[in-house]
């Protein structure tokens, strides 16, 4: 039979229904389409597509295995590599890992196989099943130990994977959150309508029924101090993100109606502002939203000023299409759902229209000039090329940073040059030994699945490093 050369198409929620409501825009492949997507792939014996998965899923094995119709023994292939399948089924950049490398996508012509949203079909499925086995819990990620105690600071996808291979290898495993919900950014900033918070919920429990214990509300470095952990347990991993919001510092920006894209999205996310009164935390309902920025976050804060009712939402943004960091896929949704896009654009401060209410703001178009040392062409003012857009909310989504509340706390941990924990690549090994360090605040702002990929490189040196501590008692 005939390879297509398109994907099998997936269902959504038409833009003018989704743009009045936050749940899932994708709605995911029934079985039988999950079959026909499945029969398109190559079972290419090199599997080009498993190189560009950080956590390195085999990718034909549990195409295959959908193919022919046996989803549990997919969702068996899947527990052995990942913690969290719903989770980056949904919000992977497949067109840039495994999607980017398929063999299929190559040809002329040709789409790569649906790699995420198959990945997503499995998941799904699994927690659909009456009495679904936890996601994870046949994985067999490493060596079984005598198993020591680990300490894991933070609960976002670094962490939740250190936590479920260690649990896998037998160890004790305790993981603080600071906030009042695990799942760091899945939970607090990715909306709903990318990443149904029960679908987090759902992964979180398999790890937790894997028997890593979770305490919330423990923000380590002022509840506990990294001594204390250090002498309860064998060892650490910190997998604090990189969550401290960045700001322009033009002027205006203390002005009632301006944000950072992290409380934004977190008053929406993790305090449900888009369903006060129900919930205690309100949202503004805005005339004119204006987002900066152009990644992921950009996106999500802009789609989700017009869920809450906002008239006109534009995304301004300093480069061009070309160069735009977020998923090709979320912005297509956000052109679909009536965002405005200023390209090559800056904002040079925000207007006050009197008592400290923001009333829009004043920018600048840009032409890039000669690459600067990210090799990124440098935006650079045009003379004249003023314009003003009028808004009463604006929200700055420029990048994160290190949140400095643990780290100012452990002085031994060292830093490198941009305040981020300088660890080893492959192993999380930190200056201080014992403790180990991945994810957003090892590499700065990044991926879930980079994050995942660091949580799997760090749970097997935890396991070495107890083992080697074991012989050594
Ligand atoms: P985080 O997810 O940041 O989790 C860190 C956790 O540590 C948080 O829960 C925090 O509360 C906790 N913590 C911090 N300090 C302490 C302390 N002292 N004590 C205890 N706990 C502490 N990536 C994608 O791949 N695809 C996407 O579509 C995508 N969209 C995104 C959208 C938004 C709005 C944002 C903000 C990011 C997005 N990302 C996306 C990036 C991705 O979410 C991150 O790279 C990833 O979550 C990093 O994981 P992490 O485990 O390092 O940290
Ligand atoms: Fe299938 Fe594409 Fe991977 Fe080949 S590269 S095995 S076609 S998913």
């Amino acid at each position: 039979m005939a390879v297509s050369k398109t994907k099998t198409p997936i269902s959504e929620q038409p833009p003018d229904v989704r743009v009045r409501n936050f749940k899932e825009v994708c709605l995911g492949y029934t079985v039988d389409e999950g079959r026909a997507e499945a029969a398109r792939c190559l079972q290419c014996k090199d599997a080009p597509c498993v190189a560009g998965c950080p956590v390195e899923v085999d990718i034909p094995a549990f195409i295959k295995a959908i193919r022919d119709g046996d989803m549990a023994k997919s969702v068996e292939i899947m527990a052995v590599y990942t913690n969290l399948p719903a989770v980056c089924g949904r919000v992977c950049p497949q067109e840039t890992q495994c999607e980017g490398l398929c063999r299929l996508g190559k040809a002329k012509d040709f789409e790569p196989v649906a790699i995420g949203k198959l990945e997503r079909l499995v998941a799904d499925w699994n927690y659909s099943r009456e009495k679904a086995p936890a996601a994870c819990a046949n994985g067999a990620a490493g060596s079984k130990t005598s198993g020591g105690k680990v300490a894991v600071i933070g609960s976002g996808p670094a962490s939740l994977t250190v936590a479920g291979d260690l649990a896998k290898m037998g160890h004790d495993v305790t993981m603080f959150e600071a906030l009042h919900a695990p799942g760091g950014v899945l939970m607090y900033g990715i909306p709903e309508f990318r990443l149904p918070k029960s679908i987090v919920a759902r992964e979180i429990e398999s790890i937790a029924e894997l028997g890593v214990k979770i305490e919330l509300n423990v923000v380590v470095g002022r509840t506990i101090t990294m001594p204390e952990i250090l002498g309860a347990y064998d060892a650490c991993f910190i997998g604090v993100g990189a969550g401290a919001p960045r700001f322009q510092g033009i002027p205006g920006s203390t002005l009632n109606g301006v944000y950072s894209a992290s409380e934004y999205l977190t008053r929406i996310n993790l305090m449900h502002a888009y369903e006060f009164p129900e919930y205690d935390t309100p949202a503004k309902k805005s005339r004119g939203v204006v987002v900066i920025g152009g990644g992921n976050v950009a996106m999500d804060a802009a789609r989700s000023a017009k869920r809450l009712g906002a008239e006109r939402v534009a995304i301004v943004y300093r480069r061009s299409l070309a160069e735009l960091p977020a998923r090709i896929e979320e912005y297509h949704h956000a052109v679909e759902e009536g965002i405005e896009f200023h390209w090559l654009s800056n904002p040079k401060a925000y207007v006050d229209g009197g008592a400290g209410k923001l009333n829009g703001v004043a920018c600048v178009r840009m032409e890039l000039g000669e690459p600067d040392e990210s090799g990124r062409r440098r935006p650079i003012p045009v003379e004249g090329g003023d314009f003003f857009l009028d808004a009463d909310t604006a929200i700055e989504a420029i990048g994160q940073g290190a949140n400095r509340v643990l780290l100012s706390a452990f002085p031994e941990l060292k830093l490198n040059k941009w305040g981020y924990i300088d660890a080893d690549e492959r192993t999380g090994a930190t200056s201080v030994p014992g403790v180990f360090a991945g994810g957003d605040i090892v590499t700065g702002a990044a991926t879930v699945i980079l994050a995942m990929g660091a949580g799997k490189g760090a749970a097997a040196a935890i396991d070495e490093y107890i083992r080697g501590k074991d012989k050594g008692a």
